[in-house]
């Protein structure tokens, strides 16, 4: 099931720069950068209540974001729903023909295990799904 929005994704040029708003200014806590090889990025955690805000920076031009930025711009780039049972949860949504981008999970930040939906089929905002590794 569904439990609560885990976080947002928001891509931007540089995690550094970007870094003194979300941290100094609004005063959010910083978790710290990782760099997820998989995907050609370096994610930035910070804590607002029990969500965050993960910033995505590609660390390859040939990185999915660095073609969201080229396409989009900075900006809000997914929504990520914590699950309890993402195996359960993606045979369920296949099911329904929904058009995933991940049919098996793999593996996020924070050893996370997590599966897109294709933005088609979510109204044109990019969702992901996650579960939690050991934290
Ligand atoms: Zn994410």
């Amino acid at each position: 099931m569904l439990k609560k929005i885990n976080h947002i994704g928001v891509a931007v040029a540089s995690i550094e720069e970007a870094t003194p708003y979300y941290r100094d200014t609004l005063g959010m806590e910083f978790e710290g950068t990782e760099v997820v090889a998989e995907q050609k990025v370096k994610v930035a955690f910070f804590v607002v209540g029990e969500s965050r805000i993960e910033l995505l920076e590609p660390t390859a031009p040939d990185s999915p974001v660095a073609r969201f930025l080229e396409k989009n711009g900075p900006g809000v780039h997914h929504l990520a729903y914590e699950v309890t049972d993402l195996e359960q949860r993606l045979v369920a949504l296949k099911a329904q023909g929904v058009r995933l981008i991940d049919e098996v999970p793999r593996t996020g930040a924070h050893g996370a295990r997590i599966a897109f939906l294709h933005p088609k089929a979510s109204g044109g905002i990019l969702t992901e799904l996650c579960e939690p590794g050991e934290h």
